[in-house]
């Protein structure tokens, strides 16, 4: 009989090297791994640890490589190990990146954030996104003097304790003075704002739903602005939280095509192409409150990252990444729905192009997802079954169409599966309590 050569996945070699570091991570780190980067809830084939990266590619500590649909959850916005990028990390590393005080870097990237992106006048930095969300929380409650901020039910925006999608460890009382309303739905924002009153401080939402484990939307033009006009009325703040987003649909925010401003900015992960910083950036209206509150860190003034984030930001101006990503974004959600539907699939492709989700429909506890990524992954191609993924500038047409190729093996490997698939234990535990 002869085999569909698509459909055989070249052999991995056997992860041996990663269960063994999982052993001894068992003993040495609580659970044997913690946050977004665990794969407990991941397909069981998936590898934990990655022994380094380059352009798009990255490679596991067995030394499979796989072409990363992941970008380390985005920071990778130009390729791993970016030369230009890279060496003027490694350039202002070896001047000096800590001293008692900031570099003249830091003034020249703040100018570069308030050139580029519109409603900036002013920029703070540190180094992951929830400090930045954090600190925008800060500078809202301090301008305002007002306590009610409203998010997004489902909406991320980090793991501090006002944050953390799982409570667990923090206190109700750090989630006080928060309300919640539905994303792109007018009337239950319209709800929360009653309900906040003269108490409100601020609305924080993410520029398009990205929330995981369902279909990403676009923001409806309605929603935005009925946020920017309940904000002025009220004189709260708008934050738009950009960390995930940022830098990858716009070179400005992600909301400069519908031309609503928000009063801050929260920025992160592509910021420096993989490098630690994160950033705050405020309209005028805020300086003042921006200026009063005390936040700081140990590492927020490293110089090194802040000369990767200037000369990302330079890419971003002078190079076609951003068209290059729509095209190549494009080129995969074709790609994948042909061979969806050659294969007899309802896959639903949401969001961005350039940050799609894949979910099958007919699948509630994702055992289809999860049989098609871990097809994927041994086929080399690093999915994701219930988060966005992102692509990033260095990928090219020919490793979209072999993550195609991949896709049509994959689909058609899932198809003889199909009767003897099982949920995995622990998204079937967490699709049953939601
Ligand atoms: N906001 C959004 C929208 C995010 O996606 C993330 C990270 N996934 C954060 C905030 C927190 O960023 P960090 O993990 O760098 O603290």
């Amino acid at each position: 009989m002869a085999t569909d050569p698509a459909a055989v996945p070249p052999s991995p070699a056997p992860r041996l090297v990663d269960q063994q570091l999982r052993t001894r991570a068992q003993r040495v780190i609580p659970g044997g791994m913690y946050g977004h980067m665990s794969t407990a809830l991941l397909p069981g084939n998936y590898p934990q640890f990655f022994s380094h990266a380059r352009g798009a590619h990255v490679f596991d500590a067995d030394g499979n490589r796989y072409l990363d649909l992941m970008c380390a959850y985005g920071p990778n916005l130009f390729g791993y190990g970016h030369e230009s990028i890279d060496r003027a990390f490694t350039q202002q590393l070896a001047r000096g990146d800590l001293a008692p005080g900031p570099s003249p870097l830091m003034v020249d990237l703040a100018e570069q954030l308030v050139a580029l992106i519109a409603h900036a006048r002013w920029a703070m930095f540190c180094k992951n996104g929830t400090d930045a969300t954090t600190m925008a929380l800060m500078v809202a409650r301090a301008h305002t003097n007002r306590r009610i901020v409203i998010r997004c039910a489902g909406s991320y925006h980090g793991s501090a304790p006002w944050c953390t999608p799982i409570a667990r460890g923090t206190l109700p009382e750090d989630r006080a003075h928060q309300l919640s309303c539905t994303y792109n739905d007018t009337a239950s924002l319209q709800t929360a704002l009653d309900a906040a009153g003269d108490d409100l401080a601020a609305v924080i939402v993410t520029p398009y739903r990205h929330d995981a484990f369902r279909d990403q939307a676009a923001i409806e033009r309605d929603f935005a602005q009925q946020l920017r006009a309940a904000c002025n009325l009220r004189g709260a703040v708008l934050i738009l939280d950009e960390v995930r987003a940022g830098l990858r649909l716009q070179r400005d925010t992600s909301w400069s095509v519908l031309g609503v401003e928000p009063d801050l900015s929260c920025w992160g992960k592509a910021l420096a192409n993989g490098h630690p910083l994160s950033a705050l950036l405020g309209g005028e209206r805020l300086r003042a409150a921006a200026s009063s509150i005390y936040v700081t860190g140990s590492f927020w003034y490293a110089a090194a990252p802040m000369a990767a984030a200037l000369e990302t930001l330079r890419l971003v101006r002078d190079s076609h990444y951003l068209e290059q990503l729509e095209h190549l974004g494009e080129r995969l959600r074709h790609g994948l729905a042909a061979a969806a539907h050659r294969h007899g699939f309802e896959f639903r492709q949401t969001g961005p192009v350039q940050m799609p989700l894949f979910l099958f429909a007919d699948d509630p506890d994702l055992r289809l997802g999860f049989g098609w990524c871990s097809e994927m992954l041994d086929r080399g191609i690093y999915v994701h079954p219930w988060h966005n993924m992102f692509l990033c500038a260095a990928m090219t047409a020919a490793d979209i169409d072999a993550a195609v190729e991949a896709a049509d093996g994959a689909f058609a490997a899932l198809n003889r599966a199909r009767p003897g698939l099982e949920p995995h234990p622990g998204i079937k535990a967490l699709m049953s309590s939601r």
